[in-house]
């Protein structure tokens, strides 16, 4: 997903820079290279964000019910959480 997501945004990035090149680099072209950079920023970021912060629910061992993985106990039956 990470690697996608860099992956699309260098190919943006350069086929605004390819036809800005070709074309001549005039205030519309800046602008949207510009914009690309700063959106693949933000989406990348996104992504790191999402990759790093959100682990997937953990199953409580007494009511298999399905928690969050940092809770400290079960919010259904209130048994304590395998560390994660
Ligand atoms: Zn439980």
């Amino acid at each position: 997903m990470r690697a996608a997501t860099i992956a699309v945004v260098a190919v943006g990035l350069a086929l605004a820079l390819a036809l800005g090149i070709d074309q001549g680099f005039d205030p519309t072209s800046v602008a949207i290279l510009i914009l690309i950079a700063l959106v693949g920023a933000l989406a990348i970021a996104a992504v790191n964000r999402s990759s790093a912060g959100v682990t997937a629910p953990a199953v409580c061992a007494g009511c298999a019910g399905v928690i969050s993985a940092n809770a400290p106990y079960c919010k259904h039956c209130g048994a304590p959480a395998p560390p994660a």
